[in-house]
């Protein structure tokens, strides 16, 4: 059929809705907190005559105040648009095999996204029935692991233990960690990237730097992964931050304050929803993670509350999945909003 047959044709990933009217927002994982008045100050005092010049292709700021917060090299650090950004530039570069590319069934749904869109093959691997990664699922042959560690949407945490399990049995493929919610709970492997050389850990400021809007992620690996990485980049657009979003992640990583600050104020929060939702008849395994992954109570499926939440302006996630179709993923809002979202579910649920 002509030209259709040379056309790249994909199932994309479905981010969750952007409502463009006032509404309380708990279904993409935001904060509900602004980013730091430092963030703010930088924007301020940004030279926006600048702006006529291309930025740093290597994000040179940004990358050596990661580099120093994190206690890394800057060779060990690669930043990008969103951590989005970075995890599509490591599927590109570290997939590159025939092999398949193993991650869980239930897992950040872009993962299998990036895989068709680079035609890298894959296979899911089946969470228990409680939603816990299986370490010996990981030790089959592969062409690359990736583990979002909390995993989304289900908020588990795994141990570092687990973590180091599917390193030690995987020498010969690269290991993606994605640590997107790390600072709301679980373990870190950061440290492991110096004992295993196939390790990437990734990063991202969109939650508990509140910086969704500026689209700023990174991560962390062994100099020559880095290295490989950055080629790859450099082939496909070598400018991808620009001038602002720079000089607000260096601001953002050096407010240490305000960071625990606000990650504190979300885990406050989550503390006292949860006991909130089990007085409901939800049922939820507990969060490592700025969301709640709750099932409703009997007699209300996670569609219907999901419609009539919306019907109210308020906005949680619902994924038509095998498996977890009855669940519902609630972002923590600030206590205000929660407590909104608990007269809705009272009313919703007849309780
Ligand atoms: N990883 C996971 C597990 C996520 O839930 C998200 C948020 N959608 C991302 C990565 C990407 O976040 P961002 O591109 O905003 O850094």
């Amino acid at each position: 059929m002509g030209f259709e047959d040379n056309i790249r044709k994909v199932t994309p990933y479905t981010p969750g809705e952007q409502p463009r009217n006032k509404v309380i927002k708990l279904n993409t994982n935001e904060c509900p907190y602004s980013p730091s008045p430092k963030v703010i100050g930088a924007m301020q005092d940004f030279d926006w005559e600048r702006l006529r010049l291309y930025p740093d292709p290597a994000m040179t700021e940004f990358t050596e105040s990661l580099a120093k917060h994190y206690g890394v090299k800057p060779s060990q650090v690669f930043a990008g648009v969103g951590s989005d950004d970075v995890l599509s530039m490591c599927f590109l570069t570290f997939f590159a095999g025939e092999k398949p590319v193993l991650f869980p069934d239930i897992t950040y749904s872009f993962y299998d996204v990036w895989a068709g869109v680079y035609r890298i093959p894959y296979k899911e691997k089946k969470l228990d029935d409680e939603f816990r990664i299986v370490a010996a699922d990981y030790y089959e042959q592969n062409g690359g692991v990736v583990i979002a560690n909390p995993n989304a949407p289900t908020g588990r945490g795994e141990s570092l233990e687990l973590i180091e399990d599917i390193l030690e049995h995987n020498k010969d493929s690269v290991v993606i960690v994605d640590e997107a919610y790390i600072d709301f709970g679980a373990e870190t492997a950061l440290p492991l990237i110096n004992k295993y050389n196939n390790l990437v850990v990734v990063r991202t400021m969109s939650k508990s730097r509140a910086l969704a809007g500026m689209r700023l992620g990174y991560c962390f690996g062994n100099e020559k992964l880095i290295k490989y990485l950055n080629d790859v980049k450099y082939s496909v657009n070598s400018y991808t931050l620009n001038m602002p979003s720079i000089a607000v992640g260096k601001a953002a990583i050096e407010d240490k304050e305000y960071f625990d600050e606000i990650v504190g104020k979300v885990k406050a929060t989550r503390e006292w929803t949860a006991k909130e939702f089990t007085s409901l008849g939800f049922t939820y395994s507990s969060s490592d993670t700025n969301f709640i992954f709750a099932k409703p109570p009997e007699g209300y499926s996670g569609e219907y509350v999901f419609e009539k939440l919306k019907e109210q302006g308020i906005y949680v996630r619902h994924f038509n999945k095998e498996r977890i179709t009855d669940y519902l993923r609630i972002t923590i809002g600030t206590d205000e909003e929660m407590n909104i979202l608990f007269s809705a579910l009272r009313e919703i649920c007849d309780v």
